[in-house]
């Protein structure tokens, strides 16, 4: 049975099966000199993408991963970063790929890339599933990018709200609950 908070479908499961596995291909390609890379998971949205990408990767490569938190609403990121788990690995002279599930303004990627880069890696890229450029603030553009989406607020293939729907096999809008009950309209 179809949750009534899950509003509409923006990117089906095959469409991500899909772009993921291409994904891999261009990063593999790009990756083949610069290697073993190591992937950095944002925690927890980017868990099933690091998941798939990984396996669609052809380069010697390693995992590893942080958690962040944004100080701000819900809904809205303020770009002041407190980190929850950092890195258990040494990123001096490696190429690090830094994969996120979603860049909405931009801040708190933002924030990780300059706290990263100060530990002086050999390279550093993101690999981001979803942008939405309508919301961006700041000038970043990341290496690898899955899908752009319009300014709305997303959920499944990991990305949550309140920690629900993570595992819904699609990335859907969510529907704003009305005050009084009832499923009202999309986010
Ligand atoms: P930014 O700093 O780019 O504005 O926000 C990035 C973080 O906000 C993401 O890593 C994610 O945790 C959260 N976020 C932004 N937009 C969405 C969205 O549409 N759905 C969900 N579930 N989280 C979002």
């Amino acid at each position: 049975m179809r949750d009534p908070a899950i509003g509409e479908i923006l990117v089906q499961g095959d469409e991500l099966n899909r772009r993921v596995s291409q994904l891999g291909t261009q990063i593999t390609a790009d990756y083949a000199d610069r290697s073993p890379v190591v992937l950095v998971g944002v925690l927890k949205g980017a868990l099933f993408f690091l998941a798939d990408l990984m396996r669609r990767l052809d380069v010697p490569c390693e995992v590893d991963f942080m958690a962040v938190a944004s100080y701000g609403s819900a809904t809205q990121s303020s770009g002041v970063v407190r980190i929850l788990k950092d890195l258990d690995a040494v990123i001096e002279d490696r190429h690090v790929l830094v994969v996120e599930d979603i860049v909405d303004s931009g801040l708190t990627l933002q924030y990780l890339l300059r706290n990263l880069r100060a530990r002086g890696p050999a390279s550093l890229e993101v690999c981001a599933l979803l942008t939405k450029p309508a919301r961006s603030k700041v000038e970043l553009e990341p290496r690898y990018v899955g899908f752009e989406i319009p300014n709305r607020f997303v959920v499944g293939y990991g990305l949550d709200h309140e920690e629900r729907h993570r595992n819904l096999p699609f990335v859907a809008t969510l529907r704003q609950p009305e005050p009084g009950g009832g499923s009202g309209a999309d986010w």
